[in-house]
């Protein structure tokens, strides 16, 4: 008899089932069946088997087998995931599972693809022809892979801090390649086992297509699935690949370990790289997280492994920091070197230049009447407003109150900054005298035939999803992403700076990044300039610390009707504390093991209720 897991959200029990002889060598743990359950037919998925029954209690039989599931081994990583985010097990071992029936394919064991040339374990050191690992790479390409692979692999290039075992850092600058670093790893481990995600469909299937052309067989998720589970081929996806069949992980590669789209939003919330992180521990293989600009959360106490300065100063671009501190907001958006660089860059025939200028949401941020800084927190960095008596000042991240007091000047007047905006878009188009385009977050996505051409384009930052290839990118208001009221707002800022990075090219390509900002003294501004993420990264450690903000804590946060009687009960569990926050409740612990502990001791409540795990908002 086997203990099974319905394919029902709202049930969390187990229900155990006799096997009918026809099923018995269909099945394993992971296997799909179909189950009678309150007189309904619903699908479900095997999670132990050979489960010993109550003597003289009748079993109801399995109805019938829906064919492959998720591997044991991954089934045991999908309980984990349960815990790890307060999630239904069944939602795990659904992103598991295969998008049409499968049926067999692990019986049919690891296998090499038909297209590759040799043995499925092409070891290390396995250089000679036909392995199936790629032969035509350039093995020394500019940013040093061979070099950046040992380092991967456990030889120590760049040290900085103690070895923590389940994963390496690799710091790579924007424009450098990461596809030569995947390469020249298949090349040394070839392709079995080894796992590789990229943040979008897009990039996914251009990395499938790249190695398949050098040779390779390439399972690309989730049309893969079946081949990822039976055949020797390495293994591309996005976000729910990271639940790829492969029974046991050899290596895995994290492109852009920093990108949002990592972490699903819909409840119950998880980031394929958390799960990654955890196959490889749980399979002693190396995981490597690569990034232009790894956050602390993905850093902290792991092997950083870069490239030499003079390798990643030349992946960025040459970024310009225009201090508009002392310029009457009011006269413009537009600053003189602003105009300038647009100029030298549309007339040329073929300049293109994005503008980004997010109109929507904007920060109201304050600034000090006589001397032009803008008004800061002392303590976290965010943006201070006026506090509710109307007497102080308060930071709308981390709540602190102070003085209505200048810290640079020590004045005692401040002005709302209102930078015009609503007409952005025809005044650079006056300016610059070239047609603009306008791209936000709801611009029809099948307008990237009219973007590729455009010269001009101005939006937010979903522009920079948008426009393939540009020569110059300004952010022509880059305080309202730098102090936006929620921790992380300064990763997620140079993130968006490297973004930008790569679609205006290295240094040597003439590619120009130009902020216009307050805070020309910003850490993330300096970061970018000198093309240096760890002069960002330490202030942000210090202030994650200071404030017990994760990797230094573990937070979650209640949302719904069922959230005051939930918070209540975990508000009793030693470790964890509870603060109503508006309509939702904000949990806080020493570490993930405390609060996942919480989270599964405290029965949930009848209501509707959304537990989320790491909070973005947080
Ligand atoms: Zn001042
Ligand atoms: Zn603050």
């Amino acid at each position: 008899m086997v203990r099974v897991v319905p394919d029902v959200p709202a049930i969390h029990k187990r229900f155990d089932y006799s096997v009918p002889p026809s099923l018995q060598a269909d099945l394993r743990v992971g296997s799909r069946v179909r189950i009678e359950l309150h007189g309904r037919r619903v699908g479900a998925w095997v999670v132990e088997d050979h489960v010993a029954g109550a003597p003289g209690v009748p079993l109801k039989p399995l109805a019938a087998s829906s064919g492959d599931g998720p591997p044991p081994e991954l089934v045991a990583v999908a309980e984990w995931a349960a815990w790890r985010w307060a999630g239904p097990l069944s939602s795990f071992l659904g992103t598991a599972s295969p998008p049409r029936v499968v049926r067999g394919a692990w019986r049919s064991g690891v296998v090499p693809g038909p297209t590759d040339g040799g043995p499925a374990d092409g070891g290390a050191g396995n250089g000679g022809a036909g392995n199936g690992a790629v032969s035509g790479a350039p093995r020394s390409p500019g940013g040093g892979s061979v070099a950046l692979v040992d380092g991967i692999l456990g030889g120590e290039i760049t040290s900085s801090r103690p070895a923590r075992a389940d994963a390496s850092v690799v710091r790579l600058a924007p424009s450098l390649d990461a596809t030569l670093v995947v390469e020249e790893l298949l090349h040394r481990m070839g392709p079995s086992g080894v796992l590789v995600l990229v943040p979008s469909v897009g990039r996914a299937a251009q990395l499938a297509a790249r190695l398949r052309r050098s040779g390779l067989s390439v399972a690309l998720m989730p049309e893969g699935w079946e081949q990822a589970a039976s055949t020797a081929a390495v293994v591309v996806g996005t976000r729910a690949a990271a639940w790829a069949p492969i029974p046991k992980l050899r290596a895995a590669m994290v492109l852009d370990a920093h990108d949002e789209a990592y972490r699903e939003e819909r409840s119950p919330t998880w980031s394929a790289v958390d799960v990654v992180v955890e196959r490889g521990r749980r399979d002693g293989a190396p995981v490597a997280l690569l990034s232009p600009c790894p956050p602390v959360v993905v850093t902290e106490g792991r092997r950083l492994v870069t490239t030499a300065r003079s390798v990643e100063r030349r992946g960025w671009p040459v970024v310009e920091v225009v201090d508009r501190t002392g310029d009457d907001p009011r006269t413009g958006l537009f600053s003189e070197r602003l105009a300038r660089l647009l100029h030298s860059v549309l007339d040329r025939p073929e300049g293109r230049a994005v503008c980004i200028l997010n109109r929507t949401g904007r920060a109201r941020l304050l600034a000090c009447a006589q001397c032009g800084a803008l008004a800061r927190c002392t303590r976290c960095g965010g943006a201070l407003a006026q506090d509710d008596t109307g007497a102080g000042l308060q930071c709308r991240r981390c709540g602190e109150h102070r003085p209505t007091v200048c810290a640079e000047c020590d004045g005692t007047r401040f002005k709302a900054l209102r930078i015009g905006v609503t007409r952005a878009t025809e005044e650079l188009a006056a300016l610059t005298g070239v047609e603009a385009h306008e791209v936000t977050a709801s611009s029809d996505p099948s307008d990237a035939g009219a973007l590729a051409d455009a010269r001009l384009v101005v939006g937010t930052e979903a522009a920079l999803h948008r426009v393939p290839r540009c020569d110059a990118v300004a952010f022509l208001d880059i305080d309202q992403h730098l102090l936006a009221a929620r921790f992380g707002a300064g990763e997620e800022t140079l993130s968006l700076l490297a973004r930008a990075a790569r679609l205006v090219g290295p240094r040597h390509g003439g590619g120009r990044l130009l902020v216009q900002t307050r805070i020309p003294d910003h850490e993330v501004l300096r970061a970018a300039v000198h093309a240096d993420p760890a002069m960002a990264a330490g202030p942000e450690r210090e202030i994650r610390r200071a404030l017990g903000l994760p990797p230094f804590g573990a937070l979650a946060v209640l949302r719904g009707p069922g959230g005051p009687a939930y918070a209540e009960g975990v508000a009793a569990v030693e470790g964890i504390t509870v603060s109503a926050d508006g309509d939702r409740w904000l949990l806080r612990a020493p570490d993930h093991t405390t609060l996942c502990d919480g989270l599964a001791a405290v029965p949930r409540p009848a209501g509707r209720l959304r537990v989320e795990v790491d909070p973005t908002d947080a």
